[in-house]
């Protein structure tokens, strides 16, 4: 049965007690969870939740991560030392990180590269802007980011690879694109990655949705043929809200 990829990305909220909190609360509510799920808090409690969800079924991912290894590179945070808390999956070129702090697809995509090098699983986020999608220029945003996010990533490590199809109009806005707006894109998304791997690779590939998920739309998003699982903001801070998305299909 197909299993459906859900993540939660927490922001730059909760500080590392209310961080175990929460973690302990989804490890007890979704520990039967039939599906993926993935955690992400901010790095200062990474360490602290890695301890809660050790040996669970909870993956912990981190939000970001520089784009070195080590050395002289003040405020990053290396992907070793991600590693050696246990973290296993990381979220990269969030649309927060392009808009807000000038992200480019090169630096973006080195990530991407360091990360798969390193064993850590990748979430490369696309998405276009309200602007874009009304000036008729989703596909050329969207194409272009997954072309170069994923420039230099071997077929045989794209299974380690998730795409976040997350239009920047819907983020934290409570505007969510109608399941079949968000279909069609993730359709479009499987003809460029056919395009730039195979049809095969194309279909197997899990590609998320993520713009204001909430239980009340999971359902019908993850029922589109195209959607393979949510990325999820503001809804992901509490159990009471987060728990229902993971749990859509009971
Ligand atoms: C996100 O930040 O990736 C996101 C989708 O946020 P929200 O669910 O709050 O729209």
């Amino acid at each position: 049965m197909r299993k459906y990829y859900i993540a939660g990305n927490w922001k730059m909220h909760k500080t590392v007690s209310e961080s175990v909190t929460l973690a302990k609360s989804l490890v007890s509510e979704l520990g039967s969870c039939g599906e993926r799920v993935m955690i992400a808090p901010a790095f200062t409690a990474l360490a602290a939740v890695a301890e809660v969800v050790k040996g669970t079924s909870i993956i912990l991912g981190a939000q970001n991560m520089g784009p070195d290894l080590q050395g002289a590179h003040t405020g990053e945070i290396s992907p070793l030392m991600l590693k050696d808390i246990g973290v296993k999956a990381v979220i990269l070129g969030h649309s927060e990180r392009r808009h807000s702090y000038g992200e480019s697809d090169a630096l973006i995509n080195k990530k991407v590269l360091l990360a798969l090098a390193q064993a850590l699983e990748p979430i490369l986020c696309v998405g276009e802007t309200l602007e874009e999608r009304e000036g008729g220029k989703l596909e050329s945003v969207v194409g272009t980011q997954l072309r170069e996010g994923l420039k230099g990533v071997a077929a045989t490590v794209l299974d380690k690879v998730t795409i976040a199809y997350e239009p920047v109009w819907a983020i934290g806005t409570g505007k969510t694109a109608t399941p079949e707006d968000a279909d069609a894109v993730h359709a479009y998304i499987r003809t460029v990655l056919a395009g730039l791997y195979s049809e095969a690779a194309a279909k197997s590939m899990c590609i998320q949705y993520g713009g204001s998920v909430k239980a009340e739309n999971a359902a019908e998003l993850m029922a589109k043929p195209n959607i393979d699982g949510a990325l999820v903001g503001g809804a992901a801070l509490k159990v009471e809200t987060f728990g229902p998305i993971a749990q859509f299909r009971s």
